[in-house]
Formats: structure tokens, C-alpha cells, sequence
């Protein structure tokens, strides 16, 4: 029976991994997607039921959701080296004479696409995907296999005819699409945009939750095989086999028998790059002989081997029409410079950031400047000159406002930022519009079907102005909103009662305090058993709090020190919104602890102070935050400092140590 259910485990495995191989390397599925996902199912469901079965590398794995706290520092056992730079063709002549010169036979080039993204060395045993770590500093690096194991593009079994232990080494990176979708997505949260996909690409490999990881839809390629044994005389045969045994290989990479074949190839993709659908930055020339690269060798930080040929960042020139200030959720101002509409690197331009008001200053920017434009990395364009023979004497030097363009207010100007803020956070609109965005989103109240936009209408419309206002709303006022129909409408009802039941914490993080985070908000949670506890904290009580500074304290007393805020708070009390703890869902295991309080200090070393908290409320007792009378005991670690001083005074404090913590626990 065992032996038939593995054989049935083993085969859907194989003609997944098959399915996905014709899907995302071949790009010539043979199965619908609904099919596959029925098989994956059916496969996910045999290995619940059958764990003795477990396999690191089966298919399911691919949809993730294994999450990796902290991830371990690799030793890479081969380095990963730098690449030297080059500018031009006279670089690159220059390159070839060194090469001639140590090598007396014609020499061979594969010239390769600089992928724009992180690079990563994985390491495969026996066909089987064993290691994924990042380049971190070139000697050794962080150990991310299971979010490697999501990207499609990367297999976790081979076929064919490898080599039994070898490295893989490529890059991951996001495509333009997708980078663009999700940033998308963030403007409707509300949350802050990422810059461009090489970062995204290389954060989004660092997060904890794979699942996370496999949402962001990044990409690879492997470019470089790497071991002891190498079964090939060329780097484009190890190419073409990597590819035969199942790796993703640029379709882009040329055998060039000459510099000169080089040299167009670098000018087609020069010109062509944005065709691409992800970015590079240049291209990369590798000597394609093993035996030529070994005899070439390394200076020490890169190969002599191989080659970047770094793409100049496009500039245009084009005049400036004005400059406009936007006026963010948080209310940070951003001056933007608008251009008169000019192609570049593909695409038509018609802004730029100026960023701030010292970048202003430094460019000494005046009206109808003739302004040269450049795209790097990012997305925004940036001005990095003006064109001062053009400029019309007539014109005036831009002066950055005072005040808000918005409301009004005075700007005030923080003196360690370059930034300008508008200080009016509860009336300014584009701020008023953040903080209700940022309470409906995921990690707040949740409420789903109330996206920017329709905040946006909603507050246009003067239905709504602080978070209390969306439990008064009523179908009857959101139907008549653009692009809103019966169901849409209901939803939003629905999720905003929903919004009743989500939890105190997160509540906290939804009312938007500045400065309280998620973290912050759940230790708040934490100390304090309702708004009204809170409200009444002192920022001296408040700095007691691991992890809350004076910044957070007086922030927190701020807001509850103003009366439209505690208006609103007693109006979403009244709604039934959860602004007292709910019934603690921590099962108890005794109550041996009741009535008794405790407060962790120092280094732990046999649990961490969240697990010794949880365990304290398990066993009925309850955790305080400060050093004091209420105080029974001081749980002290290594290292503890002015608390245990402060309970060695007081001296009806009793002080245990861990060992002696768990003795009283488990007694
Ligand atoms: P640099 O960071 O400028 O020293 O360039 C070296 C980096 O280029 C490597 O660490 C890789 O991440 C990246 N790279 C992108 N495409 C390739 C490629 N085809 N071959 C080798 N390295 C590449
Ligand atoms: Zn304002």
C-alpha cells in the first residue's frame, strides 16, 4: 500500500516538475492551468496525509509560505568576484591587448547581457537543488533557499547528464511588469514606492515569509557554472548544457570570435535595451576557452577573464515649464520639475523629481531653464544640468514656498532633513486622505473594497474625514460614486462592520499615532488593556516600554492630548470598533502564577523574552512593563543593568534567574 502511494507521489512530482519546465524555461506549456493546478492540489493533499513522504524539492514547495526568521551566514566556497568596468570601445581594446599578451592564440568571447538584479550562487547535489545563497560581500553570504525554491525559473530538479555537485550562479531579478504592478498596489495601500526593481528584487529575497516572496513574481537566469569537475572546454558549452539539464539561460548570449562582433553586439543592445522586458545596465564579456581563463586568473577583486561594459545613463534636453510641490500622505513635500514631453530611454518624459529644496539650490534651477535629463536606475528621471547658454536673462531663480500648497500652512523644515513638511496633519488634505487610507489597510483595520480611490470620492464628496466617518456611511451615499455598483457598494458595509472584530493592537497601528508602527502598536497592546489605559500613560511610564523612546513617548501623549483625536476615539468606541483587549486567546496551563507579576531584563539565553511573557500569561501571571512596588519578580539575564539595580533597592522584589524562572513554572 506504502509502496504504491510513494510510486503515486513520485510520478506526480516528476510530471510537475516537468509541467513547470515546459511552462517557464521552454515557454511551451502542454497542459492547461487549470489542470496543473488540480494535479498540484492532488499532490499537496497526498503529502499531508503521507509526511514520511516528505521532499525538499517537491513542486509544492513553489507556492512557499516557509518562513525563515534569520537567515545564515554561507562561507561561498568558491568567491564571488566583481566584475572590472568598462566605459567604452577603447576599454576595450585595451582589455584585449592585455589578454594577448599573456595568451598567444585567438582568443573567443560570449558576450552576455547584464542582468540588472541580485546575483545568487546556488549549489545542486545529485539533481537535486540543495542551497541558494546571495553574494553578500563575495567571501560569504546569506542562506535564502527557501525563497530561492519559489522562482519559477529556477528548477529544483535536473535531467539529463550533470555533474554530481556543482554551483549555479545567475542573477534574480523582477521584471519591469511586475515590478510596476506591484508598486501599483503599494499607491493603493498607501505605503511608499519602491525605487526600482534591481532593489525590489533583492529585498523581496530577504523577506521572511516565502509565500511573500513568491507574491513579488521575480525572475532568473543562471549565467556562470562553477565546480571542480567541469564538463566542458568552453564556458558556451556549459551554457548550452546548463540549459539542457533544465536551467533558464539567456536566449540573448553570443559566441563572438572577434572584438569587433563584440563591439555590435554592445551597440545593438545599447540601442535596443528597452525592448527587453527587465532591465540591464550593460553587458558582460567572458574569454570562452576554461583553459585561457585559467590561464588568465584574478587580479583581487575580479576575474581578468571577464568584462563589464557599462551602458551610459541617456540624457536629453528639454525645458522646464514649471515646478509644482506635492504634498504627500505623511505630509512630506516633494517639488517636482514639469518638462516639456521628451523621449527618453524609451520612454516619453514629462516630469522629473527635484527631490528637495537643496537639490534646487545646487542646480541654481531658474524659471524655463533648459534642463539636461537623465534616467539611471530609477524610475523618475532626475535633472543633473542646465543648459546655461540657453537661459533668458528675464527669467527668476525658483524659490522653494513657504507654504503649504494644499492648506496653507506655514512649511516647517526638519533641521537634520533636506525636507519640507506641512504641519497641518489633521486638516491638510492629501494628509487627512493618508491617514484614512493608512486605516483601512492590511496590517490596520483591513477593510476591504475601501481602496484609495474610493477614499479619495469619498472625501470629495464630504462623506467622510477622519476613520470614524466609514461606520457612519450608508449605502444610499456610496452608491451614487463613480465606478460603484450594488455589490462594490455592499462590500464596503461589509467590510467595514467586519472591521469590528479585528483586534485592539492593530487597531492601535490603524488610528495612525506617528511614529507607532506595527511593533510598536502590538507593545503597546501589550502594556495596556484599552485606550483609556493608554490615554492616561505618562511619557515616563511610556519610555519604560522596551523599544519606546522618547520620540514615540511624547508622540503618543501628543495625540491623546488633542481633542479632535479623542473625539473620534469615543465616536469609534462607539461604533463597537475594539479599543479594549479582547479575551487573551493564549491558553492557560496552570494558574500557579496568578496574582503575581513579572518583568524580563538582560540577555536571554534559554528562551526569548516574547516566549517567556507567553509563558508567564500561560501559567495566569500577568507581565508589567517598569520596575516598581506592583513588581514581584525581576527575571534577570546577562548583562542586566539599572532594573535590577532599581529592584535590589526597593527590595521586595524577588530576582530569579532563568533557570530558577522555569523551576517555578514547571514545580
Ligand atoms: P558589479 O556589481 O558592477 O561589480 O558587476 C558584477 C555583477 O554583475 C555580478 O555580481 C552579477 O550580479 C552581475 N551580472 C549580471 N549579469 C551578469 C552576467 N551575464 N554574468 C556575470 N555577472 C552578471
Ligand atoms: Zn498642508
Amino acid at each position: 500500500m506504502n509502496d504504491k502511494i510513494s510510486q503515486q507521489i513520485e510520478d506526480l512530482r516528476a510530471e510537475l516538475h516537468q509541467h513547470n519546465h515546459n511552462y517557464y524555461i521552454e515557454d511551451h506549456p502542454t497542459i492547461s492551468d487549470f489542470d496543473f493546478d488540480v494535479k498540484l492540489k492532488e499532490l499537496q493533499e497526498l503529502e499531508k496525509s503521507y509526511p514520511e513522504f516528505y521532499d525538499a524539492n517537491s513542486p509544492t514547495l513553489r507556492v512557499g509560505g516557509e518562513i525563515t526568521k534569520n537567515f545564515p551566514t554561507i562561507q561561498h566556497q568558491f568567491r564571488m568576484y566583481s566584475l572590472d568596468n568598462s566605459y567604452d570601445f577603447d576599454d576595450l581594446e585595451d582589455w584585449e591587448k592585455r589578454i594577448i599578451k599573456t595568451i598567444a592564440e585567438p582568443v573567443e568571447f560570449v558576450a552576455e547581457l547584464k542582468y540588472d538584479g541580485a546575483s545568487i550562487s546556488i549549489f545542486y547535489e545529485n539533481g537535486k537543488l540543495k542551497q541558494a545563497v546571495t553574494r553578500g560581500d563575495g567571501f560569504q553570504g546569506d542562506e535564502i533557499t527557501a525563497n530561492v525554491k519559489t522562482i519559477s525559473d529556477i528548477p529544483l530538479t535536473l535531467s539529463g547528464n550533470f555533474p554530481t555537485q556543482f554551483f549555479m550562479r545567475g542573477e534574480i531579478y523582477l521584471a519591469r511588469k511586475n515590478f510596476n504592478k506591484i508598486n501599483k498596489r503599494r499607491e493603493e495601500e498607501g505605503l511608499d514606492l519602491f525605487m526600482n526593481p534591481r532593489n525590489t528584487a533583492s529585498g523581496s529575497l530577504k523577506m521572511q515569509d516565502s509565500a511573500e516572496v513568491r507574491k513579488r513574481g521575480l525572475s532568473a537566469v543562471l549565467y556562470q557554472y562553477i565546480s571542480t569537475e567541469i564538463p566542458a572546454k568552453t564556458h558556451w558549452e556549459l551554457l548550452q548544457n546548463a540549459r539542457k539539464w533544465g536551467f533558464k539561460v539567456s536566449d540573448q548570449a553570443k559566441l563572438c570570435n572577434s572584438l569587433d562582433e563584440v563591439k555590435s553586439f554592445i551597440s545593438y543592445w545599447d540601442e535596443h535595451r528597452h525592448e527587453l522586458p527587465f532591465e540591464i545596465d550593460g553587458i558582460v564579456l567572458k574569454v570562452n576557452s576554461i583553459k585561457q581563463q585559467a590561464q588568465l586568473g584574478y587580479t583581487a577583486k575580479s576575474p581578468r577573464w571577464a568584462m563589464a561594459y557599462k551602458f551610459k545613463a541617456e540624457k536629453v534636453e528639454t525645458e522646464l515649464l514649471s515646478v509644482t510641490y506635492q504634498v504627500g500622505r505623511t505630509g512630506a513635500i516633494t517639488p517636482v520639475a514639469n518638462l516639456k514631453p521628451v523621449l527618453l530611454a524609451g520612454t516619453i518624459v514629462k516630469r522629473a523629481s527635484l527631490h528637495n529644496e537643496d537639490i534646487i539650490k545646487k542646480l541654481g534651477l531658474h524659471e524655463h531653464d533648459f534642463v539636461f535629463v537623465e534616467k539611471g536606475g530609477e524610475i523618475i528621471p532626475k535633472i543633473v544640468g542646465i543648459n546655461e547658454e540657453k537661459r533668458n536673462i528675464a527669467n527668476k531663480e525658483i524659490q522653494y514656498p513657504t507654504n503649504c500648497p494644499e492648506c496653507g500652512t506655514e512649511l516647517i523644515r526638519l533641521d537634520d532633513q533636506a525636507i519640507h513638511f506641512c504641519p497641518n496633519d489633521l486638516h491638510c488634505p492629501p494628509q487627512v486622505v493618508g491617514r484614512m487610507i493608512h486605516y483601512v489597510s492590511r496590517k490596520a483595520l483591513n477593510i476591504e473594497g475601501l481602496g484609495a480611490e474610493t477614499i479619495e470620492q469619498l472625501y470629495r464628496e464630504k462623506l467622510v474625514e477622519n476613520p470614524a466617518d466609514f461606520y457612519a456611511l450608508t449605502k444610499e451615499q456610496i452608491l451614487p460614486l463613480e465606478r460603484m455598483a450594488e455589490k462594490s457598494a455592499q462590500n464596503i458595509i461589509d467590510g467595514v462592520e467586519n472591521s469590528k472584530q479585528i483586534p485592539f493592537e492593530k487597531v492601535l497601528f490603524g488610528i495612525g499615532i506617528k511614529h507607532v508602527g506595527e511593533t510598536v502598536a502590538k507593545k503597546l497592546a501589550k502594556n495596556y488593556d484599552s485606550i483609556d489605559d493608554l490615554k492616561n500613560a505618562t511619557a515616563e511610564d511610556l519610555i519604560q516600554i522596551e523599544d519606546i523612546g522618547e520620540k514615540i513617548a511624547d508622540s503618543i501623549v501628543k495625540f491623546f492630548n488633542d481633542s479632535e483625536n479623542m473625539l473620534m476615539i469615543e465616536r469609534l468606541k462607539s461604533y463597537g470598533v475594539q479599543l479594549v483587549k479582547g479575551d487573551s486567546v493564549t491558553e492557560t496551563l496552570s494558574n500557579i502564577l496568578e496574582d503575581k507579576t513579572f518583568l524580563f531584563t538582560g540577555k536571554l539565553s534559554l528562551f526569548t523574552r516574547e516566549a517567556a511573557e507567553e509563558m508567564v500569561e500561560k501559567h495566569g501571571g500577568k507581565n508589567i512593563s517598569a520596575v516598581s512596588k506592583n513588581l514581584n519578580y525581576l527575571v534577570v539575564g546577562e548583562k542586566a543593568g539599572s532594573k535590577l539595580k532599581k529592584a535590589q533597592t526597593i527590595g521586595t522584589i524577588e530576582i530569579l534567574d532563568e533557570q530558577q524562572f522555569l523551576n517555578l513554572i514547571t514545580e
